[in-house]
């Protein structure tokens, strides 16, 4: 196989005209050099009249670079590249044919080649490229056939100061790169649903962070161990996610010992909302992210997600709201936070809940109830905060 030196990025640009053109470049390029990190070798990351390229400065390992790239919002297509410094007529002919001789080993395809000239001196049109180069590759080989309307493979040729060959498109993710939407808090907990919200608000450019609620000792250490697990996962696409795990054991207690057991997980997550909101406020997040998907279970009716969030000011975002859960277990597979999120941990919600949880909760019957509360709610709150516990998941 032919080794390349550098990639070209594509990515869609609808909507990001003027000025929001320059923002969504640059976080897509500091995306790259983040997803690029991880990867074995030295990589440059350049911007070339409305292009984006990625050059190896280094050997590096292409699948490595490619699976990397695969994983960054708001690529479109991922192009090996062949660049060639020499853009004289004979040269760049003779490179092209080696290019295709090192990219197909059996050349029974139809092809045409698409040229885009930007230096206009160059001493053959556009057109004219075209139809030379073809001629001289249909020349060298003769298993080719030519279709200029549908053909299997475009060899693009682009003459700029240099010239840029490339015929192999690698999808990307599409989406917007994280970081040009805001930053959300995400409730992420051991589940299947909470790991692929993530992934699909920072599809949309959102930046994450995380919390998750921790119940030692009714939910182990392998429990929360799951969580970082998940974030690892996400990150992958999300790029460093600040995980705050706050001890929740006091407060699910005390709501337990002094609320009707039928609306525990309700009010739980009031009390959830509430933690992340604070959480999420000192760190400028905008939204709050939860893998609530509707009639899910008791906790997430309308009537229910319309009482939780009552509790909160911030907005919730539900990526998954209206998904059935084999549409989510589909993307948790694409994503590979499926098979971590099927490990049977404890939660902190299944540990105590009721036979019978309310489906149809109403504001003022829950309100009345959190009046049991009020002598030693505000307290535990302030610890729960003051004692979170930070892990940088990179
Ligand atoms: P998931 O698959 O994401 O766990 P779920 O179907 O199990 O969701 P619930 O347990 O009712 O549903 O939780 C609904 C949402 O509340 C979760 O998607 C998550 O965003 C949040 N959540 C629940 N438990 C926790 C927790 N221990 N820590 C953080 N967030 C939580
Ligand atoms: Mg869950």
């Amino acid at each position: 196989m032919m080794k390349y030196k550098a990639f070209l990025i594509k990515y869609a640009e609808i909507g990001i005209k003027g000025k929001n053109r320059y923002i969504f470049e640059n976080a897509l390029v500091s995306q790259i050099k983040c997803a690029l990190q991880k990867v074995d070798g030295s990589f440059q990351v350049t911007k070339e009249q409305g292009r984006l390229y990625v050059e190896a400065l280094s050997d590096y390992d292409y699948e490595d670079v490619t699976e990397a790239l695969k994983c960054v919002f708001g690529i479109v297509a991922i192009c090996p590249v062949k660049i060639i410094e020499d853009t004289t007529w004979e040269t760049l002919v003779k490179e092209v044919a080696k290019y295709m001789e090192e990219t197909y080993e059996d050349k029974n395809f139809t092809f045409k080649v698409a040229a885009k000239r930007a230096d206009k001196n160059y001493p053959y049109t556009s057109p004219e490229i075209c139809i030379e180069m073809g001629a001289y590759l249909l020349e060298q080989f003769p298993e080719l056939t030519v279709d200029v309307h549908n053909p299997e493979v475009v060899v693009n040729v682009e003459i700029r100061s240099k010239a840029y060959i490339y015929s192999v498109i690698i999808p990307g993710l599409g989406g917007l790169p994280v970081g040009t939407a805001g930053k959300a808090m995400v409730l992420l907990s051991g589940g299947i649903d909470s790991p692929v919200s993530s992934y699909m608000v920072a599809k949309r450019g959102v930046e994450v962070e995380a919390v998750y609620f921790h119940a030692p000792p009714y939910t182990s250490e392998r429990a929360k161990q799951k969580v970082i697990d998940l974030a690892k996962k996400v990150s992958k696409y999300t790029g460093p996610i600040k995980l705050h795990v706050i001890n929740f054991t006091e407060i699910q207690m005390y709501i337990y010992d002094q609320c009707p057991h039928d609306q525990l997980t309700i009010i739980m997550k009031r009390y959830m909302v509430k933690l992340a909101e604070a959480l999420g406020e000192k760190d400028g997040c905008l939204g709050l992210v939860t893998g609530e998907s509707i009639g899910q279970v008791a906790s997430q009716t309308m009537q229910s997600m319309a009482v939780i969030e009552e509790a909160c000011s911030m907005p919730i975002y539900r990526p998954v709201i209206a998904f059935d859960k084999q549409d989510i277990v589909d993307i948790a597979e694409k994503i590979g936070t499926y098979e971590i999120s099927i490990q049977p941990y404890e939660d902190c919600c299944t540990t105590f809940v009721a036979k019978h949880p309310v489906t149809k909760p109403t504001l003022k019957s829950i309100c009345k109830s959190e009046t049991h509360l009020e002598e030693k709610i505000g307290e535990m709150f302030q610890k729960a905060l003051d004692t979170v516990e930070i892990i940088e998941i990179a």
